[in-house]
């Protein structure tokens, strides 16, 4: 039988997630495992936000609203702007898959970092658009070469800021640069999926730097410091003209309505955001300091996790660290690295214990 995919997807090997806590205790009968794998934010949501999830759950006879009203508008309250510059996405997933079907096909082409977030590379290729994905530069972002790989028939660049895995962020000086630099016909999209926990003096959030391109799509989710990771809502800051061609393509009722309820409980909620990310903060930065004694080499990280890399077989890091009952993530193409999510202080007390055993 001949093939019924695309050469793209037939390339595709499916997401692979952080290990579930109950897969860990099905294979290995772990029932008191931490999981550092996926950036989830262990502290959990807005207590505001679970009662709005709960109170929306008897309205779930109805389909959501699909223009998310009340949500765009709330978000363009938060943000200062006009509710008609928002999307609302199933996650912010959703979304880079949304700009890569809306704005591309087999003829354009698009721009990535590498190692950067995998759901660029995997829209890529469902959709048969030829990528370029440029090494990062000292686990940074190198936007020069990333500027010198658009060519005429690129229509989209992601940057992720800061990046996941690596943790690293581009400054308000490289990134205003770049972002006048690129060529108009460019999308590029700014991926903000941490930006809260950035707190470096020259970090500068996309929003803040909408004044120097028209087209520029700012991606931000309520899975990380929001901690709703499991109800999926994220959305997209755009251009109107932008903003109307993604809501041509996207799926009517994307956003559940007990999602849409509680982000937008959530967004009232500031001090309960400012007390995690704090936390967090915190943590980051003991672990990052307990790490180094331990002897791996830390990358500086702006986000809600920990990039190191064990100068050994992470894959056998990885695995020794899961029969102890603390699951991180490893990369296929990354060999000696792992990473850690910022978890608890008593999660990563266990983290830590794990490694020290492991690495010896
Ligand atoms: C976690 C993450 C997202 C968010 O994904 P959601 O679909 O909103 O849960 C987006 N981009 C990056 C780089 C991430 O790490």
């Amino acid at each position: 039988m001949g093939p019924i995919v695309t050469p793209g997807i037939e390339s595709l090997r499916p997401y692979e997630a952080g290990k579930p806590l109950e897969e860990l205790a099905r294979e290995l009968g772990i029932t008191d495992a931490v999981k550092l794998a996926s950036n989830e934010n262990p502290y959990g949501p807005s207590p505001r936000a679970l009662e709005a999830a709960r109170a929306a759950l008897s309205e779930v006879h109805r389909y959501p609203d699909a223009a998310a009203h009340r949500l765009r508008h709330r978000l363009a309250e938060h943000h200062g702007i006009s509710a008609d510059e928002i999307v609302h996405g199933n996650g912010s997933n959703e979304l880079i898959e949304l700009l890569v079907r809306t704005f591309t096909t087999a003829a354009h082409h698009l721009v990535y970092a590498a190692p950067s977030f995998v759901v660029y590379q995997s829209a890529a290729l469902v959709h048969g658009v030829s990528a370029t994905a440029v090494p990062l530069r000292d686990e940074t972002h190198d936007l020069d070469a990333m500027l010198a790989a658009i060519r005429p028939e690129t229509r989209l660049v992601f940057v992720a800021n800061p990046n996941n895995p690596t943790g690293t962020h581009v400054g308000r000086e490289a990134l205003g640069r770049f972002l006048r630099a690129v060529p108009e016909s460019v999308i590029v999209a700014v991926d903000e999926a941490y930006v809260e926990f950035a707190d470096a003096p020259d970090f500068s959030n996309a929003l803040e730097l909408r004044s120097l391109r028209e087209n520029l799509v700012v991606l931000r989710t309520f899975s990380k410091a929001y901690a709703l990771a499991g109800l999926r809502v994220g959305y997209a800051v755009a251009p109107r003209r932008i903003v109307d061609y993604l809501g041509r393509v996207r799926a009517p009722f994307n956003v559940s309505l007990v999602a849409q309820a509680a982000a937008v409980a959530a967004l009232g909620d500031r001090e309960h955001l400012e007390r995690s990310v704090a936390a967090t903060c915190a943590e980051r930065a003991r672990l990052a300091e307990r790490l180094t004694a331990l002897g791996v080499a830390v990358t500086p990280s702006q986000a809600n996790f920990i990039y190191f890399d064990v100068d050994r077989d992470a894959r056998v890091v990885y695995e020794r660290l899961l029969a102890l009952g603390v699951i991180v993530r490893a990369f296929a193409p990354l060999p000696t690295k792992l990473r850690l999510t910022v978890g608890t202080p008593r999660e990563n007390e266990r983290a830590l214990a794990a490694l020290a055993e492991v690495l010896g």
